[in-house]
């Protein structure tokens, strides 16, 4: 049994819409989108997980 899960958000997460944040990526250099809800994203162009800098 599947789910999407992002069909369960609680209510109270609304008001807190995550935006995308550019992060650069340590491994090639590109820029690459890391949702503000999210600590790290694959990177599009050499596959390396970039995490946001704090
Ligand atoms: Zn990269």
């Amino acid at each position: 049994m599947t789910r999407c899960q992002f069909n369960e958000r609680p209510a109270c997460s609304v008001k807190n819409e995550p935006f995308p944040e550019e992060v650069r990526c340590t491994g090639c250099g590109a820029w690459i989108e890391v949702w503000s809800d999210e600590d790290e994203a694959c990177c599009v162009r050499c596959g390396r997980i970039v995490r946001k800098e704090e």
